[in-house]
């Protein structure tokens, strides 16, 4: 009979021998010897020893905190104890115990932390989801790998939405209404402030932030830039004390006033149906773009505000038209951000500022329709108009690559063969890349060399 805890401790003797060599390298480290480029794949080297570690830990974490050592440690509770131990604050610390407890019933995503695949708090932003919603834990999982984490705690508080029903929606909103709060301090000559409450006043603050910055920006266009971060504390004084701060640039000074001219449209998504029966069906949605999930008495409480547009669907597609034009119809851009509400390259998380890209030429094409669109921030639109960056073909959310990379639309491949390199044996396939990344470039490049043929 196996002995646990000897056998625990055999394992962590196993771990720390394979820890010992690190050891010895860290010692050795000295960044500022390390030639440049291999500086990112040093990086890289330890992300992965990271995440192997990070896994582990995860892994493990509920089953430590069930022998109770920290009851015998003298600390108030599990999260406390583990945030002592790994250095953390005890938020940190709790949603890592979460996790690891919720991992127990997710095979799909325990397996993936066990290949080193997510990152603890992807696992956790899964296991969110994937808790509540079981059947959504496959799609979770891919959006993980391929997003960025904002987007995949936005997936699983989605998916959660759907199976989670109304009344606990609304009761959870009431909750978050007792205890909203705003509280300010100073500190080291500045001043801060904290602010929260439910999702759909703070929706609207962000709006009304939103409209001003876009107006400060507009009227000091021709003096100095200053980044969004100055623009929103600039929007926040004004909107609170009713005028603009002081600031190097004083464009705006003679302007007048012209708040209304500088509008972002508020979205509420929701399905008629849930609109309809007061609670969201299977793969219904209900949400305000960007900040997540409202129950549907918020969003019929919101139809009533003059500022919002209520864009409904019938479950499936909003209906689109043929528009002749270059420019989209009021009523494209609106679907549009209906159903792209984000920067469509994978990994961005911008909803603000998007611009309206055609996918085809247009020159071509000769009009606007919205299946052959996309929604591409700022950022990503100047890589594309300048640098001639691309996203690489499909729909959807997903990669956008420089003009060398194999999968950029108008990407010509390099020579099959250099030739100082010795023929291979005939007959013998030649092995594909190992990791994924570099087996779809591999893939890529071959189907357009084919095509080049
Ligand atoms: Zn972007």
């Amino acid at each position: 009979m196996t002995n646990t805890s000897s056998y625990r401790s055999q394992l962590a003797g196993q771990l720390r021998d394979a820890a010992a060599p690190v050891r010895t390298l860290l010692s050795d480290l000295s960044p500022a010897d390390v030639p440049l480029p291999y500086a990112v794949d040093i990086l890289d080297a330890f992300i992965e020893l990271e995440r192997l570690a990070a896994s582990g830990k995860v892994l493990i974490a509920a089953r430590a905190a069930e022998s109770e050592a920290w009851r015998r440690a003298g600390s108030p509770s599990a999260a406390a104890w583990l945030a002592l131990r790994q250095g953390t604050d005890t938020g940190r610390a709790r949603a890592d115990l979460e996790t690891s407890q919720q991992l127990g019933g997710l095979t799909g995503t325990a397996d993936a932390v066990r290949n080193g695949e997510l990152s603890p708090q992807q696992a956790g932003a899964v296991a969110a989801g994937a808790s509540v919603n079981p059947a959504a834990e496959d799609d979770l999982l891919e959006t993980a790998k391929s997003d960025s984490l904002r987007h995949t705690k936005e997936e699983a508080a989605r998916r959660r939405a759907e199976v989670e029903g109304e009344e606990s929606k609304v009761e959870r909103e009431r909750k978050v209404r007792a205890g909203r709060k705003t509280y300010w301090w100073s500190k080291g000559g500045r001043w801060c402030m904290y602010a929260e409450g439910p999702l759909a006043e703070g929706a609207e603050l962000q709006q009304a932030l939103e409209n001003r910055i876009g107006e400060i920006h507009r009227d000091r266009r021709n003096g100095q830039r200053e980044g969004r971060e100055q623009y929103a504390y600039d929007a926040l004084v004004d909107l609170v004390c009713g005028r603009t701060p002081t600031t190097s640039d004083a464009v705006v000074a003679d302007r007048p006033r012209t708040r209304e001219s500088v509008r972002r449209l508020m979205l509420v998504r929701v399905d008629l149906a849930a609109l309809v029966n007061g609670a969201v069906g299977d793969g219904d949605v209900c949400e305000i773009p960007g900040i997540g999930p409202v129950s549907v008495e918020q969003a019929r409480t919101m139809f009533g505000d003059s500022i919002l547009r209520l864009v409904t669907t019938n479950g499936t597609a909003v209906i689109d038209v043929v528009n002749p034009a270059r420019k989209p119809t009021e009523a494209q851009r609106i679907a549009k951000l209906w159903t792209d509400p984000k920067c469509c390259v994978a990994g961005c998380n911008r909803t603000v500022d998007l611009e309206y890209e055609h996918r085809e030429d247009y020159a071509r094409t000769q009009h606007t329709v919205l299946v052959e669109s996309e929604h591409m921030c700022t950022f990503h639109h100047q890589l594309k108009t300048l640098e001639n960056w691309q996203l690489v073909a499909g729909t959807g959310r997903r990669a956008f690559v420089d003009p060398d990379d194999p999968r950029h639309p108008h990407h010509t491949p390099d020579p099959p063969e250099s030739p100082t390199r010795a023929p291979e044996p005939p007959g013998r396939p030649r092995a594909a890349p190992a990791s994924p990344e570099l087996r779809a470039r591999y893939d890529a490049a071959h189907r357009a060399a084919r095509r080049a043929e």
